[in-house]
């Protein structure tokens, strides 16, 4: 496929996972040929969270749920071979989730064959398309806290370790490219401001005692929405289908988004904060002026409005000093890293706290997030450009291995019982590649 000739890609959208991937496959099947073609036409599919990468039984132990609906899913057979996803399958996480194999894959990966997770924060190129995505679910007592879990997980880490870092929101704030897609597990705060709320709040009453409570949403989501302004944003998490437009004029930030509110309900009004953005307004080039926001349902709701397949018609703005990466013959794009979010990478690497496996402390940071500027990114962009870049290792290697027992009806698992960490070839490969301390692989 020629770059020139890329007019709109076909891609299917998925809200919660819930382990469900027979089903979600199956399902697009059927929906692609009732849209007259067939699914190998589908460019990729998006999962917006709670995708359940089990792989085991002590996977299921590192999951936020109640015993009685822990379920093993279907993923275990797409990690042993046992099954394949038929077409690329981007997803990020969210708040039920094996957590472990996540954090294994912090820098993002392959958690099966085709099967791509876009890490604790994360941005990859889809041919000239960058889809940027942020893990996890916002819990302001754990935002400012650094990446402290590690296995074996308590009670509190079980929960913890699924909200957002602002490290990682930081990092994604310092783009300065425009992004076309960009997910998130929950919502954007205020977004549905933006489309039908009084519906919404209507048949959903407790997401009005949430609007009201100041509950409902991502804080840092809408930051970033207001920041990357991409063409579409897509979430899960409310189990709802909900759709927004959000439209920002040139220059804007979010504090503007906020005073366009014209129709915020009455009740709203007085109590609708004003947050704070700390003077990082987006460059002209992060130039769309209109967001198209969509969250779809669970997997196997009876109301059916859980997957989408969509033509995206956002023309891609290539930033001229990317390169544009070849296709590969099967009229699909490799999925590649992004220049940009390497060197953002990079240059936060030191920035970057997590507990070390063996004390399980946390190490002060050597450079404080506050510290990095776009001056040190282009720095670091210049290296990637060289070391990278120009030779030839974009793409995003196929580097999948099974590292960790698959499942097995004879494994005997106390309830409760935590796994081992199962360090990460594909984490390591990637700090490796990028010549960053690798602070996960024991
Ligand atoms: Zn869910």
């Amino acid at each position: 496929m020629e770059l020139s000739s890329v007019s709109g890609i076909k891609v299917a959208v998925v809200g919660c996972g819930h382990g469900e991937l027979d089903t979600i496959y199956a399902t697009l099947e059927v929906e692609c040929e009732a849209k007259g073609f067939p699914l190998s036409d589908l460019d990729f599919l998006i999962i917006c969270g709670d995708f359940q990468a089990i792989r085991n039984e002590l996977d299921l132990n590192c999951m936020s749920v109640p015993h009685k609906y822990r379920k093993l899913g279907d993923f275990h057979k797409y990690y042993s071979g046992a099954a394949q996803a038929p077409v690329l399958t981007i997803v990020v996480g969210g708040n039920h989730e094996a957590s472990n194999y996540l954090f294994e894959l912090y820098h993002g990966g392959w958690l099966a064959p085709n099967i791509y997770y876009l890490g604790a924060a994360g941005v990859v190129r889809y041919g000239p398309w960058r889809i940027a995505g942020i893990s996890g679910i916002y819990n302001p007592r754990n935002y400012h806290k650094p990446h402290s879990e590690r296995l074996p997980y308590d009670r509190d880490d079980i929960r913890s370790v699924y909200h957002v870092r602002e490290y990682d929101v930081e990092r994604l704030l310092l783009l300065r490219s425009p992004v076309e897609i960009a997910l998130s597990h929950d919502w954007p705060a205020w977004v549905e401001l933006f489309g039908e709320h009084e519906k919404l709040f209507a048949a959903k009453p407790h997401f009005l005692a949430s609007a009201l409570g100041d509950s409902l949403g991502s804080k840092p989501s809408t930051e970033l929405l207001g920041h990357l302004r991409p063409s579409y944003w897509f979430s899960g998490h409310m189990h709802v289908k909900f759709s927004a437009t959000v439209e920002i004029g040139e220059g804007l930030g979010i504090n503007d988004v906020l005073r366009l509110l014209d129709d915020v309900p009455d009740k709203l009004k007085p109590i609708l904060p004003r947050p704070s953005v700390k003077g990082k307004t987006p460059t002209a080039s992060l130039s769309a002026t209109k967001t198209e926001f969509l969250a779809l349902d669970k997997v196997g709701s009876p109301t059916f409005q859980w997957l989408e397949v969509r033509d995206l018609e956002c023309s891609p703005r290539a930033d001229s000093a990317a390169p544009s990466p070849k296709g590969t013959g099967t009229g699909k794009f490799s999925l590649t890293y992004d220049e940009e979010w390497l060197a953002v990478t990079r240059a936060c690497a030191s920035g970057l706290r997590i507990a070390d496996p063996e004390t399980l402390v946390v190490a002060p940071s050597t450079t404080a997030m506050t510290k990095v500027s776009a001056a040190s990114v282009d720095k670091e962009r210049k290296w990637v450009r060289e070391s990278i870049v120009e030779k030839g290792l974009l793409t995003i290697p196929l580097n999948f291995t099974a590292h960790a027992p698959v499942h097995s009806p004879d494994l005997a698992v106390v309830p409760n019982m935590q796994p081992l960490e199962y360090p990460n070839q594909q984490t390591a490969q990637f700090c490796e590649l990028l010549q960053i301390p690798d602070k996960f692989t024991l």
